[in-house]
């Protein structure tokens, strides 16, 4: 697994330097999107309650802290800080040049 040697929080997004050198890039509404949380899916039905349509546009991550080893929690500017963010999530939802062209092409037709 990598880990995140490094975390700016930018106005564009969240930068985060990777122990394999990797520059991941975040903007803030996605990754506050991914947030996992009970509070933004239905531990039982697994059904996404918060999404990216229900944040607003101007959200950022105001501060930021490691969870163990093994994730990083974030508090947004929108006072939601429960969300844990493991690295292998993090590095799942990338969105840097490359990783964005990567996911693009590969995300289904019409979506
Ligand atoms: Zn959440
Ligand atoms: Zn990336």
């Amino acid at each position: 697994m990598h880990t995140a040697k490094e975390v700016t929080l930018a106005e564009d997004g969240i930068h985060l330097r990777w122990d394999d050198g990797h520059q991941g890039f975040y903007p803030h509404r996605h990754l506050r999107a991914e947030c996992r949380c009970a509070a933004c899916i239905n531990e039982f039905t697994g059904e996404r309650m918060v999404g990216y349509d229900n944040i607003q546009e101007d959200v950022e991550a105001i501060e930021w802290m490691e969870v163990g080893r093994y994730a990083l929690r974030f508090l947004w500017s929108d006072f939601h800080d429960t969300g844990i963010y493991p690295f292998d999530l993090l590095r799942s939802v990338c969105l840097c040049p490359e990783h964005a062209a990567e996911q693009a092409a590969s995300a289904p037709e019409g979506s």
